[in-house]
């Protein structure tokens, strides 16, 4: 019986393999006390979570990941948690970056003709379901096509920054997609930041709340120091899985690292503060 949380889920929505009510029934086998779905620029999953636990003990809270451009070329992501998923302001934002990885997707598939390493693009959607197509699912294409042996190969010599197929897509800047989190309701969260902490102070002048201290693959020693930097900033230490299913990423599990749920309490709390300040104003 596990009984923490974890707030950093991928569902079919975007490039998980489980769709939004599996990864419920998944957390729920596992004695998680509450999950975040945490999809790549969509919320499009929110809802079936949500239908899913209706009528369990298992709380469901509506997340998204937002993928971001930082100086210096950083891949940057920004969870939020408690958003308003059904935000007209947040879905056009979130579709218009969902239409450019989608666009990059197709680009990378003629780059990848040109450079005679050829995957189709119907085996890509396919591989992709009903989720948005994204790198990964090219990654899986190029396994099977034998190009490569691994998808990790497959990011080094073609999808990479910088690799032979790379193609750089449309982002919000860091301080956009803070904003854009905030005005849905949401709190937003640093995800994944062991390399990100510089950006750290910048992000917090604009409304950033937690930082993922907690994380797949990261040692204890990493976690104190991330602790140790939320509480300098006072940033709620927050924490998941970034799960994706079996094989698309690195080998993780859901559930893991164990999170407590005192998580889920403190994000609660910064909502309802900020509500009550918007009452006030
Ligand atoms: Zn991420
Ligand atoms: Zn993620």
């Amino acid at each position: 019986m596990n009984g923490g949380v974890d707030l950093h889920l991928h569902s079919t929505a975007s490039d998980g393999q489980w769709t939004p009510a599996e990864l419920v029934e998944l957390a729920f086998q596992k004695g998680l006390q509450a999950i975040a779905l945490t999809d790549h620029d969509t919320t499009e999953g929110v809802d079936e979570a949500l239908r899913a636990a209706q009528g369990t003990r298992l709380r469901v809270i509506p997340g998204v990941e937002i993928s971001t451009d930082a100086p210096g070329h950083h891949d940057l992501h920004i969870l939020g948690y408690y958003i308003d998923h059904h935000d007209a302001s947040l879905r056009e934002q979130l579709e218009m970056l969902r239409q450019s990885r989608l666009d990059r997707a197709r680009k990378i598939v003629r780059a990848l003709d040109q450079a005679g390493c050829p995957v189709s693009w119907e085996r890509v959607s396919a591989l992709a379901g009903e989720g948005s197509v994204g790198r990964p699912h090219i990654a899986l294409a190029l396994v099977e096509a034998e190009h490569v042996d691994s998808v990790e190969s497959a990011f080094h010599r073609f999808l990479g920054r910088g690799a032979l197929a790379y193609i750089p897509r449309l982002k919000l800047s860091p301080p956009d997609a803070i904003r854009l989190i905030l005005a849905s309701g949401g709190v937003p969260v640093l995800a994944h930041p062991r390399h990100l902490i510089e950006h750290i102070p910048r992000l917090v002048r604009v409304g950033l709340a937690g930082l993922e201290v907690y994380y797949n693959g990261y040692i204890e020693a990493e976690r104190h120091f991330l602790a140790k930097l939320a509480i300098k900033h006072h940033l709620i230490a927050t924490g998941g899985s970034d799960f994706h299913g079996p094989g698309i990423t690195s080998a993780t599990d859901i559930g893991h690292p164990e999170v407590p749920i005192s998580v889920v309490e403190q994000l609660e709390k910064a909502v309802r503060r900020r509500t009550a300040r918007y009452a006030q104003e």
